[in-house]
């Protein structure tokens, strides 16, 4: 039978808590009652997630599993499993158990009311570190300024999303995926629902600070050319500030006996150009980095296998497979 509801589940070494990601998923779903499947997408875990849910696959026809060559990112992922979801209302949910599963009847809820958009809204976020709390609430305070859309304030990934909607997205080919903000963007009917985040259920967080920065740089620089009028802007002030102080010196000189000792002022004037000018220069090498990424035309992301789909699936699969053997 065809799923109604894909719930994709983008996994990054998560062995400690996959199996009861799944338990819970099933026991929530299989209440509700309609068909579903879910697509558990392995982002390259060197750890024993993959054949854990090879196992589980193998029991439940629901369920599906596509198997990254390597890490390609958790953006990624979500994006692959929409490529690869089948149903009609399509759910993003994390491994770990901090979206609670219950929220997803909720969002169905929504859904069949008539919205095709449902997020998440996150009231809470239990036992995360008040850096990451801190962080967050900046990168989204920032997002709001920086982008001229409305992308709503302190949602993650955990969201309903229509096959029309997920259609859509499929469609836009960026590289640099900054999903939540490609939902906002493409409209539809939009609704939330409010959750209270829990605390991982088991194992540590895999979005290190690294992680965190380039996350935060792919949503701002992907929504938003502000960052390059900051260039405009500070080189602006700078060099009318400059002119304002080389007349004081002027003056100094001119009309009285002081004379500024030269050599200290022009080391400090010459640092704090050259700082920003360094500064300026890699933010605008940040966009033709994106620029690059584009133009690449790469793939997002390489399978090296997947399993439980329709035969049919599975054969289009290997055909693709020999051509990329064919084009090397
Ligand atoms: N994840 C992924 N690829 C990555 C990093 C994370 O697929 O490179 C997955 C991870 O397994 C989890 C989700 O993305 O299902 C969110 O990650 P995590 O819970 O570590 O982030 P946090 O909740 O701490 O922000
Ligand atoms: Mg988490």
């Amino acid at each position: 039978m065809k799923a109604k509801y894909s719930i994709i589940v983008p996994m990054y070494n998560e062995e400690e808590v996959i199996g009861h990601t799944y338990a819970k998923l099933k026991e929530v779903m299989d209440g509700y009652g309609e068909p579903y499947e879910l697509v558990f997408v392995n982002d390259g875990s060197k750890d024993q997630t993959v054949e854990i849910v090879d196992a589980i696959c193998q029991n439940d026809v629901n369920v599906r599993l596509v198997n990254f060559s390597r890490n390609f990112g958790h953006q990624i992922a979500i994006t692959a499993g929409m490529d690869y979801a089948q149903g009609e209302a399509i759910i993003i949910i994390d491994a770990d158990l901090q979206d609670p599963p219950e929220v997803m009847l909720e969002m169905i809820g929504k859904w069949k009311e008539g919205y095709e958009v449902v997020y998440g809204k996150r009231l809470k976020r239990k036992g995360e570190s008040a850096f990451k709390k801190i962080t967050a609430m900046m990168f989204y305070r920032t997002m709001r300024s920086l982008t001229n859309f409305d992308i709503p304030m302190d949602t993650g990934d955990f969201r309903l999303i229509d096959r029309k909607v997920c259609d859509v997205l499929r469609g836009l080919k960026e590289k640099n995926r900054f999903v939540r903000g490609l939902v906002s963007w493409v409209g539809f009917r939009q609704t939330m629902v409010e959750y209270v985040r829990e605390e991982r259920f088991a194992g540590e967080t895999k979005y290190p600070l690294k992680k965190m920065i380039s996350f935060a740089v792919d949503g701002i620089t992907s929504f938003s050319y502000k960052p390059l009028k900051i260039a405009t802007y500070i080189g602006f002030t700078l060099s009318a500030s400059s002119f304002v102080y080389l007349l004081v010196v002027l003056c100094q000189r001119l009309f009285t006996s002081t004379t500024q000792p030269g050599w200290t002022t022009i080391v400090a004037i010459n640092l704090l150009f050259n700082g920003i000018i360094l500064m300026l220069l890699g933010l605008i090498g940040e966009y033709i980095g994106r620029i690059y990424d584009e133009s690449k035309n790469r793939p997002l992301y390489i399978v090296r296998e997947a399993r439980g789909f329709d035969e049919e699936k599975e054969q289009e699969e290997k055909l693709k497979e020999k051509e990329r053997e064919y084009v090397h």
